[in-house]
């Protein structure tokens, strides 16, 4: 039964005058593990609810393995959902829990026992089955959660925001797990964030959305790396921007010709951005001669694996660098002149 591809077309959806979905068309493979990534407010859940059958399109199509979904009620979309505030039932215990979709399904008892304890045992809580809910702590609920959403091997796995309300060590730990997981599983995933690192570490692929459209849709190092506009590239990493002039077959910074790895075609009247984030950029003993810049250090700030040093270049603009402790140059002050 289970493949589990996705296929929306021309998805829009309004609140009154407000578009939330604009036009999404979106193809999901079997077995991928998509995320939306986005800032609040760009469409994210609405687009996992729309999949869900929580809200129902103005216009446009949903088809899983080819079956239009558009008027098919959620209990029959033979979907597992994740939600940041776990939705479990608090006076059952973790058993319980986790047999009660397969008990929806009239599974027979011995099965429900060794598949409830299975799906307890990928999550780490085959221990704690007896425990009630509120007897546990928020990463364990939200395994609770998790098995009782795989348990009964739905088509298509949906999580949003599933990790926010974990501390961040937790969050990162369950980061490797739930990927993990979907190794092992296999299962279609489509998973809602606003925290681009969560998407870079788990995704298969990410779509990134914006005002209620996907702006770009690529596997994670080629959106972090190649992000084709200003908001994606921003919306990543730490990223800040130069403005750079074109002449001739060059961009020029600043009255300075830069040799640059990837350009993407500027406007016709010769402005462009210059997408600098701070792992990038190189101490003067290291600098590209070609690409060098002078400025002065602004501030600089202890991150524990590294220090972050602010620098202020000519004309005004902001950028930064990370000096790790492995750089042959000592470590900057406020003031110094540093050449980039
Ligand atoms: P967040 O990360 O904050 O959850 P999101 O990307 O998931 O954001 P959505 O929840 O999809 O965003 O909401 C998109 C927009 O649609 C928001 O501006 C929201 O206020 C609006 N919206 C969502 N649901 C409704 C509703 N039922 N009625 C009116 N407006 C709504």
């Amino acid at each position: 039964m289970r493949s589990g591809r996705v296929n929306l077309r021309e998805v829009h959806k309004a609140y009154g005058s407000f578009r939330a979905l604009d036009g999404v068309s979106l193809d999901i493979k079997a077995g991928e593990f998509l995320t939306l990534l986005g800032p609040s407010g760009s469409g994210k859940t609405t687009l996992l609810n729309v999949i869900a059958g929580f809200e129902r399109p103005d216009l446009g199509s949903l088809l899983v393995d080819d079956v239009e979904f558009i008027t098919r009620p959620p209990h029959k979309r033979d979907l597992g959902m994740v939600f940041q505030n776990y939705a479990l039932f608090p006076h059952m215990d973790v058993f319980s829990n986790v047999a009660y979709p397969l008990k929806l399904r009239k599974v027979d008892r011995p099965s429900i026992r060794r598949r409830v304890m299975d799906a307890l045992e990928i999550v780490h809580m085959q221990h704690l089955a007896d425990r009630r809910i509120t007897a546990l702590s928020g990463g364990q609920r939200q395994r609770v959660a998790l098995a009782r959403a795989f348990v009964f091997e739905p088509r298509l796995l949906l999580m949003d925001e599933p990790l926010s309300a974990l501390d961040k060590n937790l969050r990162e730990h369950m980061q490797i797990e739930l990927k993990r997981l979907h190794r092992q599983l296999g299962m279609t995933t489509i998973y809602v964030t606003h925290d681009q690192q969560e998407a870079l570490t788990m995704s298969d692929r990410i779509a990134v959305l914006d005002k209620g459209r996907i702006i770009q849709l690529d596997v994670p190092a080629t959106v972090y790396d190649r992000p084709n506009c200003k908001f994606v590239a921003g919306f990543m990493g730490e990223t800040r921007f130069l403005p750079v002039e074109r002449r001739d077959q060059t961009y020029v910074l600043d009255g300075r010709p830069l040799r640059l790895a990837d350009t993407r075609a500027a406007s016709s009247t010769g402005e462009a951005w210059l997408m600098v984030r701070p792992e990038r950029l190189r101490w003067q003993g290291d600098a590209d001669r070609d690409n060098r810049i002078e400025g002065r250090v602004l501030d600089v700030v202890y991150r524990g694996d590294c220090n972050q040093v602010s620098v202020s270049l000519p004309g005004g603009h902001e950028v930064a660098i990370r000096h790790s402790g492995a750089e042959r140059q000592p470590l900057p002050q406020p003031g110094d002149t540093l050449a980039l």
